[in-house]
């Protein structure tokens, strides 16, 4: 494991440890989209809010293997305060990035870019993903 590596799994365990933005509200100016991943075991529900076209709160809360949890904190914490667009933007060229897929490298994909190196496991592709394609389902639902 180099450096790089070991710096990329030390932010996962954190987030894992140390979930940011989890808890789930019932409010319904939150859209919630659910998803399960069945070969893992993984369930993650995300709500997110969004005004005026700002992404102004993003929730989680589920249980799942530690790429799947800490993959919806990284998500809630990146994409949250984003203009939609630039959410959408992110999201769509992490879930590029991870299913080895050409992305746009100049967008800056913060700390998720820790992620990078799931590409080499398929089997854990799905993990690093379904917090995401949550988020974007809410997206939409939103619109
Ligand atoms: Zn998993």
């Amino acid at each position: 494991m180099n450096n790089m590596e070991n710096l990329y799994r030390q932010v996962i365990m954190d987030h894992y440890k140390h979930p940011r933005n989890k808890g789930l509200v019932q409010d319904p100016s939150y859209k919630t989209v659910h998803i399960k991943n069945p070969t893992c075991g993984d369930d993650i529900t995300v709500q997110s809010k969004i005004v005026d076209g700002k992404v102004v709160d993003v929730l989680h809360d589920g249980t799942g293997c530690s790429i799947c949890c800490s993959s919806a904190s990284v998500m809630s914490e990146t994409l949250k305060g984003k203009t939609k667009a630039e959410a959408m933007i992110i999201s769509e060229n992490y879930l590029n990035m991870l299913s080895n897929k050409k992305y746009d490298k100049t967008v800056d994909l913060e700390e998720a870019i820790v992620y990078e190196g799931v590409s080499k496991f398929p089997a854990r592709i799905k993990c690093a993903s379904i917090a995401w394609k949550a988020f974007e389902g809410t997206v939409e639902e939103s619109e």
